[in-house]
């Protein structure tokens, strides 16, 4: 047993309680800033030493364990986490204060031998990942991410959400297309939805994210038709029977044209280099107050779909995207548990 060994088994045992109050319960009892640095501390023990790291450590896994009242999907294509990013922005010098995305992009290149790397930029919604399965343009499963490998059955849930088409636009649909993106609450429809749980004298949600996931993952669909959800799409996983688009911008187009709601064009620039995403960062911080709906941060993804099958995945994550977060904007400081727990 080394030094290190009881810090790690402390830190495994918080960071599987506090994800399993996030990603299971919906009620997180500390702030996600406080579990980014205690995941960040397991994962910087576990590369210094190896042996600490088990298969079973919180920092190989996505997520949580899918409820048991839920039918359980297991994911064709498995539902990853993003490897995270972050920068000190008090830091006056660039290279300095963006060295983990210099260190991405550095990779990136590497893996790729290339000198400059065309990224696909987006807004790092903070909602929760749904998998929609279209069949012959229609809507037949969807599901939740649950612990990447296997979800919840949400279809009834998700068939309430307005913004999800239920049949794709256009005359010659796919065979099967199976649509990524967030489930979210818009903070106009969160202030509401608080203020009418205050007027029943009930308990109110943490955050846009808990209420989204609490409303999203009822047994009762009655209750989630009532709760104002969100979506926007952001990923293809899979296509049969139509031309899949070879980048990560054409498949953006392309969701669009099918009926999904996409970010609007100005917040998914497709940009070279680390100045592209260090000057699109800073411009979406500056805009994140003003967005109708709450972000953590924002992600890049290498958009040729070519160069990210070249670069695959680590254990939980793709090598070839990154989500760069955003400075922690408040604490947790009221931590309640959501009213109609799943
Ligand atoms: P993540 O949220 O860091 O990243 C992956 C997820 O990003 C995807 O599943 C998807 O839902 C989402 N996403 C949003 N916009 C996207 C886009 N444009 N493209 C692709 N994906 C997009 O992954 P994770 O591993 O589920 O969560 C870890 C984060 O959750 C932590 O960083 C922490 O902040 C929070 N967390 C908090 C607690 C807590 O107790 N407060 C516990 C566990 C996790």
């Amino acid at each position: 047993m080394t030094a290190y060994e009881p810090r790690a088994a402390e830190l495994r045992e918080l960071l599987n309680r506090y994800g399993r109050e996030y990603y299971v319960l919906d009620a997180p009892t500390v702030p996600d800033a406080e579990y980014d640095r205690l995941f960040r501390e397991l994962q910087a023990l576990e590369e210094a030493h190896p042996e600490l790291a088990g298969a079973d450590s919180p920092t190989r896994r996505v997520g949580g364990a899918p409820l048991a009242e839920f039918d359980s999907v297991t994911h064709a294509v498995p539902m990853l986490s993003l490897s995270n990013a972050f920068s000190d922005m008090q830091l006056a010098d660039p290279a300095e204060r963006h060295a983990e995305l210099i260190q991405f992009d550095e990779r990136v290149r590497k893996g790729l031998d290339a000198a400059e790397v065309e990224y696909a930029t987006e807004p790092k919604f903070d909602g929760l990942a749904i998998s929609l399965l279209y069949e012959n343009g229609v809507l037949t499963r969807a599901a939740t991410r649950g612990d990447g490998v296997a979800g919840e059955q949400v279809t009834e849930n998700v068939r309430t959400i307005r913004a999800i088409p239920l049949r794709l636009d256009g005359a010659n649909p796919p065979a099967l297309l199976e649509v990524r993106g967030e489930v979210l609450m818009l903070k106009r429809d969160f202030e509401r939805l608080n203020a009418d749980q205050v007027a029943r004298g009930d308990k109110t949600f943490a955050n846009p994210r808990n209420a989204a996931a609490g409303s999203l993952r009822q047994l009762d669909s009655r209750i989630t038709a009532q709760r104002r959800l969100s979506f926007f799409a952001y990923a293809i996983a899979q296509v049969e029977g139509a031309d899949w688009p070879d980048s990560h911008a054409g498949e953006m187009v392309w969701l669009k044209q099918l009926g999904f709601p996409v970010v609007e064009e100005s917040l998914r620039p497709v940009v070279k280099g680390v100045a592209g995403l260090s000057a699109y960062y800073e411009g979406v911080q500056a805009r994140r107050a003003g967005l109708p709906f709450e972000i953590d941060g924002v992600v890049y993804k290498v958009n040729r779909r070519v160069l990210q099958d070249a670069l695959g995945f680590v254990s939980r994550a793709p090598r070839w995207a990154i989500a760069h977060k955003f400075p922690a904007e408040e604490a947790l400081t009221v931590v309640e548990a959501i009213e109609e727990q799943v």
